[in-house]
């Protein structure tokens, strides 16, 4: 079946068609870090999980390259202020290298807690330079790169095109450039390739042009390219890197070896707390470990963002985390239910199934459209009759899911609504003496996994 993704690159749902179909080739921009990583961060890496998950539904090997950003990234993203981790380690009264292994460890338990595969590759910046000085001075030799007194500039104005990724306005960005940045840029859209560092900076390396360290966008042109090759299949990453950081790879390796890196370029959209953005004064910044520490599995936070396209702003509420809780809870108890069940299936129950897979198919091929695939997921959990065949199904959407579909309820001795209806209807039963319709009820309540025995206290209801 075909697999369609938006590429902002064409601005089209384009239809895939991988370099080599052996292995498909995927970078993603990875974190820097100087903090904690936030739930908004961790819905751009659940959308990479989930776009990785489908490739492999479709029997695609996958390669995934990941960097982790642990010098150069600037507090602005227009080559301005201080580098992200030195300011961390000094307001931390820590070295850099402590903040970086420290926000590392904590990335991946992030990870490791939503059931987020880690790349093939994880890839350090500051275990990178001589890749990245080799790729500064080929754009230098190439013409497209020149030196002023502080830094190693890009020179856009030797593209036949920039941007082509996004809309960025170069004429509204010259009239507000400062001047004051640096004087001696040919052209105000130009960005830092490589940077002097000052005297007394943490941070720097040997290069021909003295003791400096690398720009932020060097780093995933000259790590890309050397995991993934000049050119691979997809880059991701989440909206806000489209036009600087993605824009600024693409004129890197256009510049380098006169390729556009990726063919697929996918973006996921924000989450955005109460309507509004994550912002550490208004004092909203939500983490992984809030979520486990109100009590939730992290998983569920997962599922949550499945009620949303990966391309839409997705509002986050704690009462959103709750409903997802309560379904989390029910496919776990429906799988339960379908492994037990002894119920016969006839041909049209199993064409049945096999549509709902269909339609499943279609809906997470069609540039990952999750929202959709999930009211296929709960046709499926809600099918009447319970069969072994349906747990299968289940399993099998899990794949794309990862919410861990076969782990136990925590709470099993939680009785499903559906079966607490069941014995209400046997209790109106009973006190109508129909004898019969309440054996009948005693026995599908029994083959929904549940017992419901008469006693003197009333009834009791308990899992097989
Ligand atoms: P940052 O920590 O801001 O450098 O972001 C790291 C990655 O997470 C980038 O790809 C961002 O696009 C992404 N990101 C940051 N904040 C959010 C958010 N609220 N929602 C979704 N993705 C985000
Ligand atoms: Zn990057």
């Amino acid at each position: 079946m075909d697999i369609y993704f938006y590429n902002t690159l064409t601005k089209n749902k384009d239809k895939f068609d991988p370099i080599n179909s052996e292995e498909v080739r995927i970078y993603s921009c990875g974190p820097t870090v100087y903090k904690d990583a936030t739930i908004g961060n961790m819905r751009t890496n659940i959308f990479q999980d989930v776009l990785k998950r489908v490739l492999k539904y479709n029997g695609y090997n996958v390669k995934h390259a990941m960097n982790i950003t642990d010098v150069g990234h600037l507090v602005s993203d227009s080559d301005e202020g201080e580098d992200k981790m030195l300011k961390s380690a000094r307001e931390e009264h820590k070295t850099p290298l402590e903040i970086a292994e420290h926000y590392t460890k904590l990335f991946f338990e992030d990870l490791k807690s939503l059931n987020i595969s880690t790349p093939e590759i994880v890839c350090k910046a500051t275990e990178h330079i001589p890749e990245m000085l080799e790729y500064v001075e080929k754009l230098m030799e190439n013409g497209y790169a020149y030196e002023t007194s502080t830094a190693i500039y890009f020179d856009i104005s030797k593209l036949d095109k920039y941007p082509i990724l996004s809309n960025l306005d170069l004429e509204n960005q010259k009239a507000g450039a400062r001047v004051d940045i640096d004087s001696e840029k040919r052209n105000p859209a130009d960005f830092a390739l490589w940077i002097k560092a000052p005297e007394n900076h943490l941070m720097k390396w040997d290069s021909p042009w003295g003791p400096s360290y690398p720009g932020w966008h060097i780093e995933c042109s000259a790590m890309g390219q050397k995991y993934l090759g000049e050119q691979f299949d997809i880059h991701t990453g989440g909206i806000d890197l489209v036009p600087t950081h993605h824009e600024n790879e693409i004129a890197q390796s256009k510049g380098k070896c006169g390729k556009i890196p990726a063919k697929y370029w996918i973006h996921g959209e924000y989450l955005l707390i109460n309507g509004g953005k994550m912002s550490k004064s208004l004092g909203n910044v939500y983490l992984v470990k809030d979520i486990k520490e109100k009590g939730y599995d992290p998983i569920v936070y997962r599922l949550f963002s499945y009620s949303c396209h990966y391309r839409n702003k997705l509002n986050f509420t704690w009462e959103g985390i709750d409903a997802a809780s309560k379904s989390l809870e029910r496919l776990r108890n429906s799988y339960q239910l379908n492994l037990k069940g002894t119920d016969d299936l006839t041909n049209e129950d199993n064409e049945r199934l096999a549509r709902i897979e269909e339609s499943f198919h279609k809906a997470i091929n069609d540039d990952l459209n999750m929202p959709l695939a999930m009211s296929f997921v709960w046709e499926a959990a809600r099918f009447e009759k319970k069969n072994i065949e349906v747990a299968k199904l289940l399993q099998k959407f899990d794949t794309i899911l990862g919410i861990k579909i076969d782990e136990l309820n925590d709470n099993l001795d939680e009785i499903p609504q559906f079966i607490l209806d069941l014995v209400e209807q046997r209790k109106i039963a009973r006190q109508n003496k129909d004898w019969a319709k309440s054996d009948e009820l005693r026995d599908l309540i029994n083959q929904k996994g549940y017992i419901v025995k008469d006693t003197k206290q009333g009834m009791e209801i308990t899992q097989k």
